[in-house]
């Protein structure tokens, strides 16, 4: 019996709002599909969590028994710069910028893109399709959708008709949106614009003169709306109906509301059995973004070279980091954060790197069993990393009490706490055991860390003139403490 079987998983499902359980379309074969980068900057530390909740999820569900075919696309082109139908081609307005080629921009991003996922050890998803390499199969989507009478053409480009579509269906069924809601939200057309009405959205658009990027079609030269590239891309590699759709929480709408309606309008049937949705990172309170520059780049975390942080972090730490989080949480990236995983981080691993000195025993006086159990139990409920990692951490503290003599195990569970142990940890989650860092910065860390502690202290015994001299001396030498409300934290410079 395969360990699918032998497992019920439960998948909150963002269009039923519940927990639902899952069931593949086929037997045995998982078929998901992640909205990719838009390849056009350097991905930051927010793009990487809602990539590594997915890779956790392909993992466990591999890890299950399960077939997966995961595709995962990159967006190379047709995503403007306000997500909607107006403005600049993201990437072709960065080729401007820079002064190269549109498709230089997509290789250096999506290499970037790639070298980044590797160094958190991604897995690579089983096709990651281009936008820019479907166009045909975009062009024939829209045929059937004008011939199916829910798309009109308008000066060459095409548009999808809302309010058409939503005479026989339901626009807004995933975001739980009403059409008079965004009716009455909307301002009015400017007069400029070739739709019936805005909440039509754009599956072909004429290109301008000046745009480089496009393509020639039955209606202009021009090039697709982003939304149907990945229904094209969905539809052509995983069929016209498939078991999960993921991204991030705001592509919930427009995104991945067009994406149904394109669907249901060319096969008249849903396209996703589950939608699932990963929360946002953020920083200072606000969303990570690279528009407002409220972000942090990977290389900046593994480098220590960002005000934000204090030292240089692992990659299996910053992981270790994200998954602490349910993926449906909004997690706060904050340096306290780090440090506070790093140490859970190697508390796990120097458990991990003793198991092979344990001694056993006739008796064990841990459950094993029970707690293989629990393990599972955790990624069963909707991917719960948090619930696991705190159950792994049980399993630490036992064979920290077998090492000292506290607990026994037996030969037997020996085996299966060490085999669950190595799976969960290395498999599912996807950690690498480095080995602790004892760099300069690692120990001047440490170093400052006594001192801000110390004025902690100081402060608390109300002390100040103690607290004021640790922290102008240490200004002095250059490391500058920042107080905040989650704690105290130090730049140097
Ligand atoms: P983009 O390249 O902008 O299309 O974004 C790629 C993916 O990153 C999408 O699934 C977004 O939802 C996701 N994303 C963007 N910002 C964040 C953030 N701050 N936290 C988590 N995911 C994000
Ligand atoms: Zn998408």
């Amino acid at each position: 019996m395969p360990l699918y079987d032998k497992q019920t998983i439960k998948i909150y499902n963002s269009l039923s709002g519940e927990k639902d359980i899952f069931k593949p379309l086929n037997d045995g074969y998982v078929g998901m599909y992640v909205c990719g980068p838009t390849v056009y900057s350097n991905v930051h530390l927010g793009n990487v969590r809602t990539f590594m909740s997915f890779d956790v999820i392909f993992r466990y569900l591999k890890q299950l028994g399960y077939k997966v075919r995961y595709v995962r696309n990159i967006t190379d082109a047709g995503h403007l710069e306000n997500d909607a139908d107006e403005g600049e081609d993201r990437i072709a307005k960065k080729a401007r910028l820079e002064a190269i080629e549109p498709m230089e921009v997509v290789q250096r991003y999506t290499v970037d893109f790639h070298n980044i996922l590797n160094k958190f050890n991604f897995l690579p998803p089983s096709i990651e399709p281009t936008a820019t390499g479907h166009i045909i199969e975009q062009i024939e989507i829209i045929k059937s959708i004008i011939d199916n009478g829910l798309a009109y053409e308008v000066n060459g480009s095409v548009y999808f008709d809302v309010h058409k579509y939503n005479e026989t269906k339901q626009y807004g069924i995933l975001s739980k949106r009403k059409l008079e809601d965004l009716i009455h939200n909307t301002r009015a057309l400017d007069g400029q614009s070739d739709k019936k009405n805005p909440q039509d959205f754009a599956l072909w658009k004429k290109a301008e003169p000046q745009h480089i990027m496009r393509w020639p079609s039955p209606w202009s030269d021009g090039f697709p709306g982003w939304h149907l590239e990945c229904t094209a891309m969905s539809t052509k590699y995983l069929g016209e109906q498939f078991d999960i759709h993921g991204g991030g929480m705001d592509l919930k709408f427009p995104h991945h509301e067009c994406e149904i309606a394109q669907a249901v309008a060319t096969n008249n049937q849903a396209p996703v059995n589950y939608w699932m949705h990963a929360n946002m990172l953020i920083m200072n309170g606000k969303k990570m973004a690279k528009s407002t520059g409220n972000f942090i780049l990977p290389n900046e975390i593994f480098s220590g070279e960002n005000p934000h942080i204090t030292k240089a972090y692992s990659p299996s730490v910053a992981r270790f980091f994200m998954l602490q989080a349910h993926y449906r949480s909004i997690l706060d990236f904050t340096n306290n954060g780090l440090l506070a995983s790093e140490k859970g981080f190697f508390r796990l691993m120097d458990a991990i790197n003793l198991i092979d000195d344990l001694n056993t025993s006739d008796a064990s006086t841990f459950d094993v069993s029970a707690w293989k159990k629990k393990c599972y139990d955790a990624m069963n409920d909707d991917f719960n990393t948090p619930i696991l990692i705190a159950t792994l951490f049980d399993a630490a503290k036992f064979i920290n009490q077998v090492k000292d003599g506290s607990a026994t195990v037996t030969k037997e569970d020996f085996e299966l706490l060490k085999e669950t142990l190595y799976t969960f940890t290395f498999d599912v989650l996807g950690l690498v055991n480095v080995a602790k860092e004892n760099s300069s910065t690692d120990k001047l860390s440490g170093a400052v860390e006594i001192l801000i502690n110390l004025r902690k202290e100081a402060r608390l015994n109300k002390d100040f003139a103690l607290s004021d001299k640790i922290r102008d001396e240490l200004a002095e030498a250059g490391i500058q403490l920042n107080d905040s409300r989650d704690g105290t934290t130090f730049t140097t410079n």
